[in-house]
């Protein structure tokens, strides 16, 4: 973050001329708190013998005060020059002291995540740890455990034991609190027994220590000497309570804050305080009046915001700079992220301004991160994201390598994993490449799994792709050893070393340090191996296995993380707007400024409202003081930029009204933003602008003509690639070579249902749904087949363990649907085993692949089961759908006229015996106490009429004609956004202009009715 700039403020008072004593710098945004903290840190760590400590309320914070102290030194300094948090302050004085507090040893810091964890744990401990009464049917809600998690540390930062809460629980009739007292004091002794200290109870024990040891007190004042605190109006009271100890004992204090700026009320803060604990600690006020950050509208806007709130305590005058200040409405979150974006290419294109120093403040995250990101990427905007915007383990690379583990220790998720991880770093295939090998998994008849199994040669993509699929899967065969042999973080070394992905990653960095993309997946990495370290710390011989047990468990929340170096990347901050505290910039767009977002007009109430520990107001001053706040947050994101800041806001899904504090800093956006500047961003766009003003017939031809001309003059102009120019089914490849069409019979049959379903599903290779209906039905067939083949007993014990062991729930879209699935795949085994499985086991084949030769062309497919009878064989195909065919469907079914003309021609079938009846089974649906069935029977030359039926289907998909079926039962087809013949795709085949190719077999017809 760009922060104070790391200059004294060139009107405000030097270090050295502040008062003695204790001081209290008060001033608003940009008035040059933290650049006189900083420059009277630096004066102090020049000084030989003189000691300072800084701290601030955040981590961020911490690291950007450190990051401008350190550039500003030209020899070495004669004391520390780090800014810390009052975490690590009071970390390190515990951790140092540990012996003088009642642990064993060194008690270990627990994780925000760990934390919650921990609560969970107490909460669903048997016998329970409180008798919660009324509370007793919420106790196990997620909800419930959020909020005590919460509530306890809300208690330590307020500096209230066990006996104070419940003292409060009485004098105000709360009795929820009562309890909370209860289980807060069970909490705490939990805690000391177990050697662990929360977030919170870190800066409790620090004071504990200090207070109760003279000693260790003046020995920390000697070596801090000056203590400088920034953002003194977030202090919650424990961390005060450090301020006043280290006062008493003889340190000097030096607090600088906003008393109108408090944002932090949720964590202990409480807004206006600082006046007065500025006369608790007897310090002289220097009031900061001049901001040196903002000027003219911008200062106004700020001014006109206090002016509505509270006494803002400082009056800010202007400093010289001139601060525009805009806002925009837009139809909808994509056009409010896309305005957003070409605002800051052109800002840095046109005007010069470094990507560094912008800044998009989002006033919703959950809502508008992702179209926000996407709109970046899409216009090659450079960004980092701030610290706490995101956990580690939703980091995309962080994500992709757990989903590499997970595949390598469970390969049956393959469906489900393969193809992100083939489009990820690790497999390094773009969406078109991946398309084109799933193409030829279908090509090939097999799943995308299997086919990625073939020999390299065989994979049927262009040698590049192939070599990195192939990449890819002897990667996966080693980590399957390494995740199940090694520790997790060996595990994680051998997969660094040894995937080509990641040392491409090194070398890019090495040839673009300043590439923000790479640099952010670097630190993730390392953030991730050092996790892992930590995560076998605490239990030595963990594997990757017992890592992601611990990850994939439903209350598992990782830590976020701060990458370490993202402050010196030119690129966009990308921030929530109370991570943009402290922060300055040129350019700053403020995002999602609707009413609900900023203010939030919703809180979630809860049981134990925390809130009331700091006064129990009154329903109306209750309203007001989230008002405030929020006002208060809204001034935070507005007083940010130095030069310009942008409000944007848009509707959600039509509703949603621009934020009040837009009306009252005199803006008014209700109006929505036409297309933004139309400037083109790059060639791309500008010979899109050009080639819509020549192919406008609407247009003065001189107009088109120097459109065209101007074409002609930009480099690379090719129109033989113009998208939508050419007839996409010119194709020099034909899908069926030398006219052999290569088919199974189920594809086929969707061929006689509707040509275009063919294409679509078959020859492009886009329908990769793999249902959960397909992954039981896979599973019924393998017990039935099993148990026939006597491969598990008969017996209902032994056919329900072979079904336990291979059903897998998360097949299933939830647990309501897995647990039907469930009680249908037992009833069908129950019918089985009464009904079914002695005829089975007199079965003459099962699964049986066949091949046979129609007009030249080749179709394959697989039977369940063959059946023998007095005068020939049965051909038994299994449905596991609930629904069953009527006995005219069966009889008209091409599936089973297939299998006929298999048994005729298959070699292998043919020496079964001649086909008498070909059958659907039913295993979910009973008849006369066994599986229901229809069946067709051959009636006199039936071969002849099968092939009759057959081959013009055959010569059809040979000869590319794709036309959609009128007659198509459309129901399911998961087409129709891109098919002519529904209203929602009747644009998407349409030619540009009238083609003459149209009516040519292989090229696709409009609809009825539809353009040409
Ligand atoms: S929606 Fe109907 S006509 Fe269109 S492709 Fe699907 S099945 Fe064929």
């Amino acid at each position: 973050m760009n922060g104070a700039g790391g200059q004294a403020a060139p009107h405000g008072p030097r270090p050295d001329a502040l008062p003695d004593g204790n001081v209290v710098l008060l001033g608003g945004p940009g008035s040059g708190k933290t650049t006189l903290l900083e420059a009277a840190m630096h004066d102090l760590a020049s000084r030989p013998g003189a000691g300072a400590l800084f701290v601030t309320s955040s981590r961020q914070a911490a690291v950007a005060s450190t990051e401008r102290l350190l550039a500003r030194v030209e020899r070495a300094a004669g004391g520390g020059l780090s800014c810390v948090t009052w975490h690590a302050f009071a970390r390190g004085l515990v951790t140092s002291h540990a012996d003088l507090l009642p642990y064993r040893g060194e008690p270990r810091p627990l994780s925000g995540p760990e934390q919650w964890s921990l609560v969970r744990e107490l909460l669903l401990q048997e016998p329970p740890v409180v008798d919660w009464g009324d509370l007793e049917p919420l106790v196990r809600t997620r909800a419930f455990t959020d909020e005590l998690a919460s509530f306890v540390l809300a208690c330590e930062r307020r500096l209230i034991g066990p006996e104070d809460l419940e003292e409060r629980a009485l004098s105000l009739s709360r009795p929820a609190w009562r309890l909370a007292a209860a289980f807060l004091a069970h909490y705490l002794g939990h805690l000391a027994l177990a050697d662990l200290v929360d977030q919170a109870g870190m800066v409790v024990q620090a004071g504990d220590l200090l207070e109760d040891h003279p000693d260790l007190l003046a020995a920390t004042v000697a070596q801090v000497g000056t203590v400088l605190v920034d953002e003194a109006q977030e202090l919650d009271p424990a961390q005060f309570r450090l301020i006043e100890l280290l006062a008493g004992g003889g340190a000097r204090v030096v607090m600088a804050g906003d008393p109108a700026g408090a944002t932090d009320a949720f964590r202990g803060a409480t807004p206006s305080a600082l006046p007065e604990r500025a006369a608790r600690l007897g310090a002289r006020t220097v009031p900061l009046e001049r901001s040196h950050r903002l000027g003219a509208m911008g200062l106004d806007a700020v001014r006109r915001l206090q002016a509505s709130g509270p006494d803002p305590a400082v009056a800010l005058r202007a400093g010289g700079t001139t601060t525009r200040v805009e806002a925009a409405h837009f139809p909808g979150p994509a056009e409010e992220a896309d305005a957003l974006a070409r605002l800051l290419r052109l800002a840095h294109r046109h005007d010069g301004i470094p990507y560094g120093r912008m800044a998009v403040l989002l006033a919703s995250p959950r809502r508008l991160a992702g179209p926000v990101r996407r709109a970046l990427e899409r216009h090659a905007v450079p960004y980092r994201l701030g610290a706490g915007e995101r956990q580690l383990l939703h980091e995309p690379i962080v994500r992709h390598l757990l989903d590499l583990f997970r595949l390598a220790l469970d390969p049956g998720r393959a469906d489900e994993l393969l193809p992100s991880l083939l489009t990820s770093p690790l497999g390094g295939l773009d969406p078109r490449e991946l398309r084109a090998l799933r193409r030829a998994a279908v090509l090939a008849d097999q799943p995308l799994a299997e086919h990625v199994e073939a020999p390299t040669a065989d994979l049927g993509v262009e040698p590049p792709v192939a070599s990195r699929v192939a990449a890819l899967r002897d990667l996966l065969e080693r980590v399957t050893r390494w995740a199940s042999e090694l520790e997790a973080d060996r595990c994680f070394w051998e997969v660094w070393c040894h995937a080509p992905a990641f040392a491409a990653l090194v070398a890019r960095a090495e040839a673009h340090p300043a590439d923000a993309g790479v640099v952010r997946q670097l630190d993730a990495l390392t953030a991730f191996s050092r996790t892992l370290g930590l995560f076998v710390d605490g239990r030595p011989t963990a594997t990757m296995r017992t890592y992601l047990d611990v990850v994939e468990r439903a209350d598992f929340v990782s830590d976020p993380w701060l990458p370490s170096s993202s402050a010196r990347l030119d690129a966009v901050a990308l921030l929530s707007v109370h991570a943009a505290k402290g922060g300055e910039f040129d350019l700053v767009v403020v995002a999602g400024c609707l009413e609900g977002a900023l203010p939030r007009t919703a809180w979630p109430e809860g049981v134990f409202e925390a809130w009331r520990l700091d006064g129990d107001l009154g329903p109306v001053a209750r309203a007001r003081a989230v008002l405030d706040a929020e006002r208060r947050r809204f001034v935070l994101a507005a007083s940010r930029a130095r030069d310009r800041v942008v409000f944007t806001s848009s509707r959600t899904e039509g509703r949603g009204e621009p934020s009040r504090f837009l009306a009252e800093i005199g803006l008014d956006p209700s109006a929505e933003a036409g297309g933004g500047d139309p400037t083109p961003l790059g060639a791309l766009e500008a010979t899109g602008a050009l080639r819509r003003v020549a192919a406008d017939p609407a247009r003065p031809a001189a107009e088109r003509l120097a459109a065209v001309t101007t074409l002609a003059a930009v480099p690379g102009v090719d129109p033989s690639t113009w998208w939508w120019r050419r007839d996409w089914t010119v194709d020099p490849e034909p899908i069926a070579p030398e006219g052999r069409l290569r088919t199974s019979y189920s594809r086929i049959g969707t061929y006689e249902d509707c040509h275009l379903r063919y294409f679509f599903s078959s020859v492009v290779g886009l329908d990769d749904r793999t249902s959960y209906q397909m992954a039981f039905g896979k599973l019924m067939h393998t017990v039935f087949e099993l148990a026939a083949k006597g491969e598990t007993a008969d017996d209902p014990g032994s056919l329900k363990a072979a079904f336990r062991a291979r059903f897998d729930p998360a097949w299933f879209p939830s647990r309501a649907i897995a647990h039907q699935y469930w009680r249908d795949g037992m009833a069908m085994l129950e019918l089985w085993h009464h009904g079914e499985a002695e005829t089975a086991r007199q079965a003459l084949r099962f699964e049986v692949a066949f091949e046979m030769e129609v007009a030249g062309h080749l179709v394959r497919g697989r039977i369940d089961r063959v059946d023998r009878t007095d005068d020939g064989i049965v051909l038994l195909d299994y449905k596991t759908a609930r629904s069953t065919a009527t006995e005219e469907e069966a009889r008209r079914s091409l599936q089973l006229a297939i299998y006929y003309l298999a048994a005729l021609r298959d070699p292998e079938l043919a020496g079964l015996g001649p086909p008498v009846e070909m059958q659907l089974v039913y295993p979910a649906q009973a008849r006369a106490g066994r599986f229901a069935r229809v069946s067709q029977r051959p009636g006199p030359d039936y071969a002849s009429a099968v092939e009759q039926r057959l081959v013009p289907l055959l010569e059809g998909a040979a000869a590319e004609a794709f036309d959609p079926s009128p007659h198509a039962d459309c129901r399911f087809c998961a087409f129709k956004t891109i098919c002519p013949m529904w209203p929602q795709g009747e644009d998407f085949l349409a030619p540009v202009q009238p083609s003459a190719t149209a009516a040519r077999p292989g090229a696709v017809q409009p609809a009825p009715g539809g353009e040409p």
